[in-house]
């Protein structure tokens, strides 16, 4: 028999854990006849009872693992935790608030069956998202898919099912800045997306705010592209060129033309103009220099506090 493993990140999510697990359990069972099951939570520094709830549940069933952080370390490091713990053929990693219907694990079944290595869900709209963030959210995937060399799938979710290789692929990219969607996309293998709508937490808050969804923009784009430097290359080279002619248009007219009234507004205008592009191209060259300082601290990704297997 083969066995399905069901990583679940979770951050302060005790109003929607109990709820989770029983829909999860009534999936698990029918497919009890072709799969085991594990269920790997990660409780990522839970400040709430989420940790208390996963050992209560982990009473009654001995199929749960738990892996508790000492604090907060992002999603990330939390599927990045579970994937590792996790022994099953098959690993579905999803998120505790049902907002990824525990139903379609079925579906992600059949599509596995069919031959694919990893099936992923793809929201079809943003609906009930705020019209600022979604705008952003769609430029942002319009950008990075211009210039990167992988395709980031527009509102593909985290809620994914791996083949064994393809888990063992995305383990052995062992960066400290970890961008799930485009580790997923660069490891490659065949991919089938079920596209869903938009589903409402069921409980709880939602972590997102603007600012965090700034900065996971630009860990996207920092991790999977160099462009933005190659653009500011580009920037510099351009306003090298416009200001040498502009140079020489000035020393011709006061040797020539004999002009020798300084226009206070071309000079103000020039200064701040370089000195934008400078703080510009600065601004990007440290937001890679503050990645390879991660990097190359070499970090752990998370540590654990305590651990049930
Ligand atoms: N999560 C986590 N660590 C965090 C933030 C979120 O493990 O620092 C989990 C959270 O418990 C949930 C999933 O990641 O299971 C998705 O989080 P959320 O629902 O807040 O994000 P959204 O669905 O709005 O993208
Ligand atoms: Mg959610």
């Amino acid at each position: 028999m083969e066995k399905l493993s069901i990583v679940v990140p979770c951050y302060n999510e005790e109003d929607v854990i109990d709820i989770f697990y029983d829909k999860l359990i009534e999936i698990t069972a029918k497919i009890s006849d072709k799969y085991d099951y594990e269920i790997v939570f990660i409780d990522d520094g839970s400040s709430d009872k989420t940790f208390s709830k996963m050992k209560s549940l982990r009473e009654k069933n001995s199929k749960i693992k738990i892996i508790s952080f000492s604090r907060n370390f992002g999603k990330e490091a939390g599927i990045y935790a579970g994937l590792g713990s996790s022994v099953g053929d098959l690993v579905v990693v999803m998120d505790a608030d049902l907002q990824h219907p525990p139903e379609l694990i079925l579906d992600m079944i059949k599509y596995i069956e069919e031959g694919y290595d990893t099936v992923a869900t793809r929201r079809i709209n943003r609906k009930g998202e705020p019209i600022f963030s979604s705008f952003c959210a769609s430029m942002f995937y319009k950008l990075i898919n211009k210039f990167m060399e992988i395709k980031l799938e527009e509102g593909a979710q985290d809620f994914r099912m791996m083949k064994r290789n393809v888990v063992d692929a995305i383990l052995s990219l062992d960066e400290y800045n970890r961008f799930s969607k485009g580790i997923f996309s660069w490891v490659g293998f065949k991919c089938k997306y079920i596209e869903v709508e938009n589903v409402k937490r069921a409980a709880g808050k939602t972590k997102w705010s603007f600012g965090s969804l700034w900065k996971y923009a630009m860990e996207g784009i920092t991790s999977f592209t160099t462009a933005p430097l190659k653009i500011a290359t580009i920037i510099g080279i351009l306003v090298f060129v416009i200001s040498t002619i502009f140079a020489f248009t000035i020393i011709i007219q006061t040797l020539i033309l004999g002009k020798d009234v300084p226009g206070y507004a071309s000079t103000i205008v020039s200064v701040l103009f370089m000195g934008a592009i400078q703080l510009l191209c600065v601004g990007i060259l440290s937001e890679y220099i503050s990645k390879m300082y991660m990097e190359i601290k070499d970090r752990p990704k998370y540590i654990i506090k305590e651990k049930r297997n």
